[in-house]
């Protein structure tokens, strides 16, 4: 065993951090960043969700079909973006399908919008079909960590409309926990508090979640050897995985 002792500003770091408009982003620093697509240099995402991303449409064959179209974005282009929609689209529009500045997952690095190749695609609404290599990047996507996280039943939980196009990199224990019941982020640190989770991955080993509160000033830890990740949930304590 060993013990890891986190400061509270820990609950606010991590690729578990729930970000929505009840739980605005408070770290500000911008991500190690990485390319998805060289022929999309300026759409890029955390590193680790970057290489995990092109793994995903690669195994889809989904390369001459499937574009990133908006990545991490700092917070004065979240802003812009804010106010473009405003102008252009209205109010009900704009809080509908554009997350408030500071409340936007795309701050964090961990968020990709992704279309279909055409001719002209939609910044703010692209298109991304169930047909073809969007269907089978949407079904696959779990596998390589990735959740779609708004759909149109879970809006009075997530405050967003359905967005067929945006993908949140959460790690593979975590997306399949929450595919296989249903959940939304919103939904996912109070599933883990009702007790630890176990879920098999793909290549036979087993993951343990858990949920563990965030203790005042610091939080004291203990954890196997082995390989283990915590992350903050962004609201009041840690996602702790352990790989088996
Ligand atoms: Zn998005």
């Amino acid at each position: 065993m060993r013990r890891l002792i986190l400061p509270r500003s820990a609950v606010h770091r991590g690729p578990l951090i729930l970000v929505n408009g009840d739980h605005p982003l408070t770290e500000t620093g911008t991500p190690e960043l990485a390319v998805v697509d060289e022929r999309f240099p300026a759409v890029r995402l955390e590193r680790r969700a970057a290489v995990l991303l092109a793994a995903c449409i690669q195994a889809v064959g989904g390369w001459s079909e499937i574009v990133p179209v908006s990545g991490w974005r700092g917070r004065g282009e979240q802003e812009a973006i804010w106010a473009g929609s405003l102008r252009d689209h209205g109010e009900a529009f704009t809080r509908a399908f554009v997350a408030r500045p500071g409340c936007s997952e795309h701050e964090t690095g961990l968020a990709m919008d992704l279309g279909r190749a055409a001719a002209e695609v939609d910044f703010l609404r692209p298109e991304f079909p169930e047909e073809g290599a969007c269907g089978a990047f949407r079904r696959t996507a779990a596998r390589y960590g990735f959740i779609l996280r708004y759909r149109g039943e879970k809006r009075p939980l997530t405050g967003i409309a359905a967005e067929p196009w945006h993908f949140r990199y959460v790690g593979t224990p975590h997306a399949r926990l929450m595919e296989e019941n249903g959940l939304c982020l919103e939904e996912y640190v109070p599933f883990l508090r009702r007790g630890e989770r176990r879920v098999r991955l793909d290549n036979g080993r087993t993951a343990r979640v858990g949920h563990v509160p965030c203790w005042g000033a610091r939080t004291e830890l203990e954890l196997p050897d082995g390989c283990c990740q915590v992350s903050g949930d962004n609201v009041d304590g840690f996602v702790v995985t352990v790989w088996e």
